[in-house]
Order: C-alpha cells, then sequence, then structure tokens
C-alpha cells in the first residue's frame, strides 16, 4: 500500500487530509491551527531543508508526496520536488488557478515589497492582505498613509495602523462593511487564487478602487498538477482504488 506524505496548511490540503488513512501523513509548518480529527498521522515543524525531507521519504517508506501547500510557500515546494526527485517518490501538486483580473479591474502587478511602496505612493489608505508581511513594517509608513493589515495574527498595531487578526473565508457583505469603515483607497494583495478569499476582489471593482497584486513565485513542476481537491481524489481512488 502506497504511504502518502501530504504537505499542507491550506483549507484545499485539509480537505485531502480527511480523506487519507492511518498510515498516511499531513504535515503543517506550525503556524496555523493543527487538525485534531483526523484518522491519518499529523506531525508539524519544518524537515531541516531539502535534506532532511529525503531523509524523512526514505526512512518514512513515502510513496507519493502531494504537494498542497500555498502558492506563495516557495520554498516548501523546491525542497519537495528536489528531495522526490532524489529519493525516486513521486510528487504531485495541487495548484489552483490564479486569479485573472476582469472587465473594470484596475490592477497593478509587483514582485516584492519594494515595487508595492512604489506602487502605493499615490495612495492613502491602502488595505494589506498579504500575510504577515507588512508587520515589519509598521515604523516605515508614510506620514500621509493609513494602513490596514490584515493576516492571521493579532496585533496592536499603531498610530497610523490597524491590524486585524482573521482567518477567513470573508463574505462580500463582510468585505464591503470593512472597505467602507476604513474608508480603503487602495488593496494590495497576492494571487493567491480560490474563492475562499476572493471576495475583496468583487469589492475593489464594485468601488472601482486599484490592486497592487503580487504576482506568484515560481514554482517546480510536479509529476501530476491538479486544480481542486476533488480531481486530485478522484486520481488517487483511479490510481489506487484499495487505498
Ligand atoms: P515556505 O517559505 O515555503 O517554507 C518555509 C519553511 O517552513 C520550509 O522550508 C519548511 O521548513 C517549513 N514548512 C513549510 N510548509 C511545511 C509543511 N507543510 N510541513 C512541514 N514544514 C513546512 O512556506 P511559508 O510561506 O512560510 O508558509 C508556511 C506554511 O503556511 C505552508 O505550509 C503553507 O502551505 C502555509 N500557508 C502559507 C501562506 C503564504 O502566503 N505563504 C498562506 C497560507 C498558508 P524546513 O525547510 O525546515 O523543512
Amino acid at each position: 500500500m502506497t504511504r502518502i506524505l501530504l504537505l499542507g496548511g491550506t483549507g484545499d490540503a485539509l480537505q485531502i487530509a480527511r480523506t487519507l488513512r492511518a498510515s498516511d501523513v499531513y504535515s503543517l509548518a506550525g503556524i496555523g491551527k493543527v487538525p485534531v480529527d483526523l484518522a491519518c498521522a499529523v506531525r508539524v515543524g519544518g524537515f531541516g531543508g531539502a535534506h532532511g525531507l529525503h531523509t524523512y521519504l526514505v526512512n518514512e517508506r513515502i510513496g507519493l508526496l502531494i504537494d498542497a501547500t500555498h502558492p506563495f510557500a516557495a520554498r516548501i515546494s523546491a525542497n519537495a520536488a528536489s528531495a522526490c526527485r532524489d529519493a525516486q517518490v513521486r510528487y504531485w501538486a495541487l495548484r489552483r488557478a490564479p486569479w485573472q483580473p476582469q472587465a473594470g479591474d484596475d490592477w497593478h502587478m509587483v514582485d516584492n515589497w519594494p515595487q508595492i511602496v512604489s506602487a502605493l505612493t499615490r495612495y492613502r489608505r491602502p488595505l494589506f492582505t498579504l500575510g504577515r508581511e507588512p508587520l515589519g513594517h509598521l515604523d516605515e509608513i508614510p506620514s500621509d498613509q493609513y494602513w490596514v493589515v490584515r493576516c492571521l495574527e493579532s496585533h496592536a498595531g499603531n498610530a497610523r495602523a490597524s491590524v486585524i487578526g482573521a482567518r477567513g473565508p470573508f463574505t462580500i457583505d463582510g468585505e464591503r462593511a470593512l472597505f467602507a469603515s476604513y474608508d480603503i483607497d487602495v488593496i494590495v494583495t497576492k494571487n493567491s487564487g480560490g474563492s475562499a478569499t476572493a471576495a475583496k476582489l468583487d469589492v475593489a471593482r464594485e468601488r472601482g478602487l486599484p490592486v497592487v497584486m503580487t504576482r506568484r513565485p515560481e514554482l517546480p513542476p510536479a509529476d501530476r498538477e491538479f486544480d481542486s481537491p476533488a480531481a486530485l481524489l478522484q486520481t488517487l481512488r483511479e490510481l489506487a482504488p484499495h487505498r
């Protein structure tokens, strides 16, 4: 029977984890919630780079690695691809499609923090939905800006920044209320794709607001790529019906 190692930390990964068997392993980095109701084993924390992951794959006799990490978690994906190649373990990846701009959208594409800062010079009240990165720059807020940062962590903010600790999914009505109450004039986000956090883009379009959109990092090719948990699970059932 093929033993699976599932790399997760996303809602999609949790969906897959719920179908795994006791002999399989669900792996988390350790920055979010750890589920306690899964049939499979759960391990938490890094492997120690590609070399450590290679050792784990061999020692634990893993036959298939499923990479369902977030598309911006590029380091673990690179490590997984490299470790699987060296250990001759199959490497599957769940890569949800990126969002695409629609009619009426005003997207400014960026790759890194300096490009974000430069794209924001014309705006006053940005909403950041980038994760924790802006928290490291709260002392650098220009005197004519007020930042709203939404991320998983709670944080006191400061005189020119509010930090909202929240976890998606987010509704369109909730996003409308957030934009209105903070008088947001631009949003800064990353192209995660998926539906759970897409409502902010609908509200930006409704309000005619620009979006500073971080491009996805380059991810390694996989032996098989899937764009949804359902497609991946279907293939798993076809290839190993008695798992
Ligand atoms: P990253 O930069 O690609 O990975 C940093 C290090 O964290 C990796 O080198 C690895 O440590 C460890 N790691 C990451 N995912 C792991 C996993 N599933 N199991 C065991 N170790 C893991 O990742 P990140 O951007 O910091 O994200 C960390 C986790 O949060 C990921 O699992 C990702 O799915 C989830 N997440 C990330 C984002 C995002 O925007 N980046 C959003 C939502 C969820 P070692 O080198 O020691 O093995």
